[in-house]
């Protein structure tokens, strides 16, 4: 049932990832996310995805 999608923060094409409020995010960003160091470089940019990810869900919602 798994199809090749492209990920939505760091952009590589995989089959291994999960839908976030219908964004794609490949396997390797879910478990750098869920270990991600608020210190770390990272972090900022993960959150900025984040964040950009719940805007889009909202304007949806709103549409809707
Ligand atoms: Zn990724």
């Amino acid at each position: 049932m798994e199809k090749v999608d492209r990920c939505f923060v760091c952009g590589s094409i995989t089959l291994n990832g999960i839908y976030v409020l219908g964004k794609f995010i490949c396997i390797n960003c879910v478990y750098e996310l869920m270990d991600l160091d608020v210190n770390s470089e990272k972090y900022d940019e993960y959150r900025k995805c984040m964040i950009k990810i719940w805007e889009d869900y909202i304007k949806t919602a709103n549409l809707s």
